[in-house]
């Protein structure tokens, strides 16, 4: 049976990018070796390194004075990287839910975290907005898409003080005004790669505000100057993302990749609100492209169990919302067809017709 796949992450990734790493485990580049035993330090994976690098830098429009590096330990690492490196005595974080509340739990090791916005008075379902940013802050803090609530800044923050931002289930799925930005960085198993990679894009200055003595690893300034080899980067999820970026610029680039995404949101938010089992979850001007959340409407709660055994008989992957939210979760990341999301809606649609 056809499977459509929804995973919340890992995820969907692009056929050509698997069926190229499928091939380089076996012979990398016309090498006769596998991609899984050759030194981070050939000629050719750095080609793989820098390559991946300058499709990040045009995909994404990256202006002249960032550097981009690849680590590992995933974005709960940078989670405490960041505040260890630029937290000197206040920094600000807008709390929109678990993941900017797991990195304000490791900010306080470092220093005075001030909550400068949340959206938890209501199940964080919409985006802080108006709100004000002292200028005495060190950085301020964001997640630009809550992976399991839905929501997502439709806008780069004005900021007058350092921005940075966890894109890990965002990146690369619509134009950023990086110039606003000090840092970006996220896990990279939703929109780019399999699991084991973490990117970071920052502004060079950023370089000179660290604010403490670190260890080697934990210091950014490690891993710019050493170009994601002062130890052995993830050779293999690197490789993927590669191939994933080579994809989009195939595809044609961010414009068409913002397209195709607000196309498929667009077509399951109108049944969510058309259909009369199912509402959405979060504010209409604050829903994901990404992460698309939704219950079964008053009165017939019931039904969601019904619906997702209906859902999985039809081939539909990972639409289990998370437990915080409950309900459905599509999540129809960059890699994630439109085809996919006509077959949930065509599914959301028979389901409706069978409790008429
Ligand atoms: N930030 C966001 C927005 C996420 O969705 C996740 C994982 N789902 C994380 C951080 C944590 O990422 P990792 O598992 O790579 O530490």
């Amino acid at each position: 049976m056809k499977k459509y796949n929804f995973n919340a992450g890992p995820s969907i990734l692009p056929d050509a990018a698997l069926e190229a790493a499928a091939k380089a485990i076996i012979d990398f580049d016309g090498t006769g070796l596998s991609l899984l035993s050759i030194s981070h330090r050939t000629k050719e994976f750095e080609g793989v390194l820098e390559e991946a690098k300058s499709l990040f830098k045009e995909l994404l429009n990256i202006p002249d004075g960032y550097s981009i590096y690849f680590v590992g330990g995933g974005a709960s690492t940078q989670f405490f990287h960041i505040p260890a490196n630029f937290l000197k005595t206040k920094a600000g974080y807008v709390n929109t839910g678990v993941w900017s509340k797991k990195a304000i739990k490791e900010a306080k090791f470092y220093g005075e975290v001030e909550v400068v916005a949340s959206s938890e008075d209501r199940n964080f379902t919409y985006i802080p907005k108006g709100f004000d940013i002292p200028s005495d802050l060190d950085y301020l803090y964001i997640c630009s898409n809550n992976t399991i609530y839905g929501t997502e800044y439709k806008t780069d923050l004005d900021s007058p003080v350092p921005l940075i931002a966890d894109m890990s289930s965002d990146i690369l799925s619509r134009p950023v005004d990086v110039s606003k930005y000090a840092m970006i960085y996220g896990g990279a198993q939703k929109n780019l790669a399999p699991a084991g990679v973490t990117f970071v894009i920052i502004r060079d200055d950023m370089l000179e505000r660290v604010a403490r003595p670190l260890p080697t690893m934990v210091n950014v300034k490690t891993h710019v100057e050493n170009n994601s080899m002062f130890n052995t980067p993830p050779v293999f999820p690197i490789y993927v993302l590669r191939e994933t970026l080579k994809w989009m610029k195939s595809i044609g680039g961010m414009e068409e990749m913002y397209r195709r995404n607000q196309e498929k949101a667009a077509l399951l938010y109108a049944e969510i609100d058309r259909n009369s089992l199912f509402r959405g979850t979060v504010e209409k001007e604050d829903r994901s492209l990404m992460n698309i959340c939704f219950v079964m409407s008053d009165g017939n709660e019931a039904l969601a169990p019904e619906f997702l055994e209906f859902a999985k008989a039809k081939g539909m992957v990972g639409i289990k919302g998370h437990r915080l939210v409950g309900g459905f979760r599509a999540s129809c990341y960059n890699a994630c067809p439109k085809e996919s999301v006509e077959a949930l809606v065509a599914c959301m649609q028979e389901f409706e017709k069978m409790h008429k």
